[in-house]
């Protein structure tokens, strides 16, 4: 399925038409950076969303959108396409040695949807654009514009051409990703020593076995996740702790695929589809929200680990808040606006991610899963509480993701 392009392609027919001077530049047109521009201009601000990359471009991910998730694009209109061709997902499987096995659903009919990154993406730029956002690709951020008092005023970047430019901007949201340009050079962010996890990911067709489940399968020293997807392709994702045979990383996904005994079965008939892609070392930690003239979202605001499945409603969600705090604030350059954003942040994002630390923990400890199975035996309403938290389903509207 192919979206309209043509307002994207006019959008981008203007890039490097000169000096630019904007209310936000958001850099990066991933989740986080294209819904904050969307609900910006929808505010009523001047925006400009820079992207190194022109969309569709591959992206590794689970490619898999929370309840949570599907709910909020549904609050601002922005969930049509994704719930008319996004697979539903009804839990989460998780599998670990020895034969333990865990299904959790979201409960009360709630899904998730697995449509891949190259469709959700496009869609949401397409949605900035359509909101009035001046969308320029092949743009790639160098470095924060600083003035003489320490705020930032904009950014400065390298067209596709070669050419460099300053984009004034009286705000600048840096949604850049995990190895945020703009966060590491202001010193935001620091990818912590441990844990260090690199993941590797394709589609292959030919896995069978696939059903209305993501699925995680927690091994010693790694995790497979598998993920049904489009036209009956499955994600597939090797995350391990070991940057061994890094070298060739398809050799590495498929024998760990190969070798797995629950696995091996299902992937015999495999068939990669599609180019490898690394990534890597994949926690982010943040120590603020932003500096003044600059807010973080996404996963340049930090990233616990991609076992969650939450990212992406994290990134939209973030993006959001710094778009609201701007809007609310007029986008003065108010000094209480990073303290806002903070606790704006810290209540909806603080108990979820000391759960997803503690569960990036638990799973790192094989006897943690297996310990996870007998409880869950012994309390079904556990598992269903700990696979309702991985979902966000408290953001959903019971019964209406229903596919
Ligand atoms: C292996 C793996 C599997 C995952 N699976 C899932 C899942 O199933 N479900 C889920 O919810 N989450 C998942 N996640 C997490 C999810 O992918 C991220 O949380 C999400 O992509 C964050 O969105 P973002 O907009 O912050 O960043 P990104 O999606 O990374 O977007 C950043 C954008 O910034 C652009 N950019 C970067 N640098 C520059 C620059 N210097 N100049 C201009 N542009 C720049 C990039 O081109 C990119 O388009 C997974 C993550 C990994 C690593």
């Amino acid at each position: 399925m192919q979206l309209p392009r043509v307002r994207l392609e006019e959008q981008r027919g203007r890039a490097g038409t000169g000096p630019l001077t904007t209310d936000v530049v958001v850099v990066g047109g991933g989740p986080a950076g294209a819904f904050a521009a969307t609900m910006l201009a929808r505010g009523g601000a001047r925006v400009v969303l820079l992207d190194r990359d022109a969309f569709p471009r591959p992206k590794l991910c689970g490619d898999t959108l929370n309840p949570g998730g599907v709910a909020l694009l549904r609050t601002v209109g922005l969930a049509g396409p994704v719930e008319r061709h996004g697979l539903a997902l009804d839990g989460m499987l998780v599998t670990g040695t020895s034969g333990v096995s865990i299904r959790g659903t979201y409960g009360d009919g709630l899904v998730g949807r697995a449509w891949s990154r190259h469709h959700l993406d496009l869609h949401l730029v397409e949605a900035a654009a359509q909101a009035g956002v001046d969308v320029r690709t092949g743009v790639r951020a160098q470095a924060p514009a600083v003035d003489r008092d320490g705020r930032v005023t904009g950014v400065r970047v390298r067209q596709a051409s070669g050419a460099t430019e300053v984009v004034s901007a009286r705000w600048t949201i840096a949604a850049d990703g995990r190895r945020s340009t703009l966060a590491l050079a202001l010193g935001l962010i620091a990818h912590p020593a441990r844990p260090r996890r690199w993941a590797i990911g394709t589609y292959a067709e030919g896995v069978e076995g696939l059903g209305r489940f993501g699925e995680m399968h927690v091994r010693a020293g790694h995790y497979i996740g598998v993920a049904p997807g489009e036209a009956g392709l499955a994600n597939v994702c090797l995350v391990t702790a070991s940057r061994d045979q890094m070298g060739d990383p398809a050799a590495r996904l498929w024998r760990a695929l190969r070798d797995d005994p629950l696995l091996r079965g299902r992937v015999a008939r495999a068939r990669q589809v599609a180019p490898v892609i690394t990534l890597g070392p994949l926690a982010v930690d943040a120590h603020a929200v932003g500096v003044p003239g600059l807010l973080l979202a996404g996963d340049a605001a930090g990233f616990v680990d991609p076992m969650t499945g939450d990212g992406l409603h994290i990134a939209l969600r973030g993006g959001g808040l710094a778009a609201a705090a701007l809007l609310d604030t007029s986008l003065r350059e108010d000094a209480d606006l990073l303290t806002r954003l903070r606790l704006d942040r810290r209540a909806a994002f603080g108990a979820k991610l000391r759960f997803n630390r503690a569960l990036r923990s638990l799973v790192s400890w094989p006897m943690g899963v297996r310990l996870g199975a007998v409880g869950a035996a012994v309390a079904p309403s556990l598992l269903r509480h700990l696979i309702a938290t991985a979902g966000d389903v408290t953001h959903s509207t019971p019964g209406a993701s229903a596919a």
